[in-house]
Parts: C-alpha cells; structure tokens; sequence
C-alpha cells in the first residue's frame, strides 16, 4: 500500500542513470563496457585539500556550522568571486545542486514559469518539476552554437516568467557566452524587472576562452541575479557536496531558511576543506583545462571523421554534445532502424560497448552527450569502437 507523493511522482529515473544501469548490467555480465557518461573530473582531489580536512576534523570542526555556511567559507567565496560582493550575499550548500533547489524552493509556486535554454542539465527539468514549477525550454540547436538569443528569449518570456537559467560553460553543449552575448541578453532583461536570473557558472573554471560572470557582464542586475558556483568540477570534489549561491540578501535569507529545515547546513568537515581548495594553490587549474583541451581536440576530431556525425567544438566544460542525426533512417546489422538518438545510444551501447547519453535527456533530441572526463586511451578505444559500429550501419 506505498503510494508515492505527486512531488515523488513527478521525478523521472534521469536517463544517465537509466545509462549507468545499463552499462553496470553488461558489465556484471562481464562485458568491457567504456562509459562516457557521468560528469566528474577523474582527478583526485589534490592532497592539501585532504589535508585541511583531516586537520580540521582533528581540531573538533565536527559540530553544525552556521546554516548559511561557516564565515570562512563564505568569506573565501567572496573574496574569489570576481566581482564585488560579502559574505551576507552567500550561501553554502550540499552541492551546487542544492543551490539550485534551494532557489527555487523559495521563489516558485505552481504556475510559475522558468525559461532554460535546450540543451540543458537533465537536473533542470527535474527539480523544476519537482518544485512544481513549469519549465519553458527554448531550443538552441547547433545551428545557433547551442545560444540563447536575446530575440529568442524574449518571446519565451510572460507575465508568469519567474527565472532565466543560464548554464555557462554549459552542460552539455559546452557553450560559453561572451560578454557582449551576455550584455545583449540582459538589454532584454531590464525590460522585465520580475525576471530573475540563475547564471550556473560551476565549470568556470573549465574554459577554453575567457570566461565572463552574468554579474559582470550585468552588475546593475545584481538584486535579481544569483550566481551558482562550487568546488565539485574545479577541484575535482564531487563527492564533498559543497556548493554555493551569491545573491541579493533577501533572496539568500529565504534560501536558507529552506536549507534550515532540510539539510540544516552542509558539512563541516568539507567546508573547511573548500577554503583550503580556494584559498590555496590555484596551479592545477590551469594544468587540467590545458589537459581537457587536448581531450576535447581529440574526441571532436575523432567523432568528425565518423560519417553521420557533427561535433561542434565546445568552448568549455567537459562534454561534446554531437548530432547524429545524420545516422537516421540507417538500418543496424540486426535489422533495426535508427530512429531517434536514443536508438543509436543503445545501438552502441549494445555493439560497441559504449554508454553514451541521448540529448533528449537534455531536452534537445538528434544529439548525444560524450563526457570526455576519461583518460586518452578510455576516449580513442571509445571513438575507435563508435566508429566501427557505426560504419556497420547501412
Ligand atoms: N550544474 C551543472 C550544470 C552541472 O553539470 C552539475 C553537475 O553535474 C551541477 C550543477 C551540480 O554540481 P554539484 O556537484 O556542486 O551539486
């Protein structure tokens, strides 16, 4: 007699772990499956990071913090934030992903509209559906470079619009928006002052060209703009669940008051060790976007040679967000036809042994997701395996 909520109702199994099941079964099966799909950085989390948290434990940091986040933490937030702000503007969360729950927890009732630009996080969709919120996906195919564009965004745009999400570097697209593209999306958002604005910018720090804040790019938008950031990418620390918001105070007090009766603030032991991570040296940064770039030159160049296959080059992030449907209409060895880009995933998946996620899980059906956050051996066998499989496509 268990019946689930209609809030528990409305949340779908993401389709990356429908792909990681998939995957994990084969692999029972004692198949070598090569996964792309998950968004982790496979570095380790660099040793005084670790250190500081060890410490810290030792030093009795084991009790709740404040639930808007140690003033430490949020002070180092600030301090590197790249624009001019105080620890009473952030929150510190489980995770960016919290954030972004937080937010809207506090500001959507049902009805409420939240315009995200197509592809987007999976992520998104679920937690506006969970916040009972409805998702306005604006399509931005490759054809636009994955862009939001002012025009577009103002015809999404009603009386009921609540937030814009814009995700940049994107997952999965791997967009990245200028500063003048930013400035010329907020020349539309000064004319609708009930818009607020969420600039997810946790890949920042993976950025093959200079990489502008939303509240850089728009600093008088600053009391309707909440800028989501955190350690998981940067600093290879996905497992420490820190992330943070910076916003208008009363927007941050609301957030927090939510994350009171939900998580009561997040750990303490990872807040310390993220002011290490911010605080200390900031070298490897630069070494692992350098070592992502070659990953990326890689995977587009592979996937390009592939017939039926257009990789756009990503500007940032870890993903290449490629369109397949140049395969459609295609018929597979046994005799089924390529229809859609989740066939073609699970054709891989099941002749080349490779877990790839199909953009309709991003909200964006033709394309697919690759995460090039694998070593370069994992990604040439991966590409050599997708192009075999897919040349036995007639
Ligand atoms: N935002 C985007 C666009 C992401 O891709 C992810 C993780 O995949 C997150 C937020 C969540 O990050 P966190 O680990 O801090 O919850």
């Amino acid at each position: 007699n268990f019946r689930r909520s209609r809030r528990a109702s409305a949340l779908n199994l993401s389709e990356i772990a429908h792909v990681s099941d998939a995957a994990e079964a084969l692999r029972a099966a004692g198949k070598p499956v090569l996964t792309f799909g998950t968004g982790e950085p496979d570095f380790p989390t660099p040793v005084h990071v670790i250190e500081a948290a060890h410490q810290a434990a030792l030093r009795g940091d084991t009790t709740y913090t404040s639930t808007q986040g140690t003033p430490a933490l949020r002070q180092a937030v600030a301090d590197q934030a790249g624009f001019e702000t105080d620890p009473a503007e952030v929150l510190i969360s489980t995770g960016a992903k919290q954030v972004l729950s937080n937010a809207l927890l506090a500001t959507v009732d049902p009805g409420d509209e939240v315009i995200v630009p197509a592809p987007y996080w999976t992520s998104y969709s679920d937690i506006i559906d969970f916040c009972e919120a409805t998702l306005v996906s604006v399509p931005c195919p490759a054809s636009s470079g994955f862009l939001l564009t002012p025009e577009a965004l103002e015809m999404a745009i009603t009386d009921k619009t609540r937030w814009l999400m814009l995700n940049s570097p994107g997952n999965p697209s791997g967009v990245m928006y200028s500063a003048d593209q930013l400035r010329a999306l907020a020349d539309v958002l000064r004319r609708y002052p009930h818009v607020w604005i969420l600039a997810d910018e946790i890949y920042q720090h993976i950025a093959y060209v200079p990489f502008t804040s939303f509240r850089n790019a728009a600093p008088d938008l600053a009391d309707r703009t909440l800028i989501v950031n955190g350690v998981s990418k940067a600093y290879a620390m996905t497992g420490w669940r820190i992330g943070w918001g910076i916003g208008p105070v009363p927007l941050i007090k609301a957030m927090t008051a939510i994350q009171g009766q939900s998580t009561s603030g997040a750990c303490s032991v990872a807040q310390a060790a993220s002011v290490a991570a911010l605080t200390g040296p900031q070298d490897h940064l630069e070494t692992r976007s350098t070592e992502f770039r070659a990953r990326r030159d890689l995977v587009v160049q592979g996937l390009n040679a592939i017939d039926g296959l257009i990789c756009p080059e990503p500007s940032g992030a870890f993903y290449v967000f490629p369109s397949c449907s140049g395969v459609f209409g295609q018929v597979t060895p046994q005799g089924k036809t390529i229809e859609t880009d989740a066939d073609y995933c699970s054709y891989l998946l099941d002749e080349a042994l490779v877990a790839l996620v199909p953009g309709r899980a991003f909200g964006l059906p033709g394309y697919f997701r690759l995460s090039y956050a694998y070593s370069k051996a994992e990604l040439r066998e991966g590409l050599r395996r997708i192009a075999a499989a897919t040349a036995e496509l007639k």
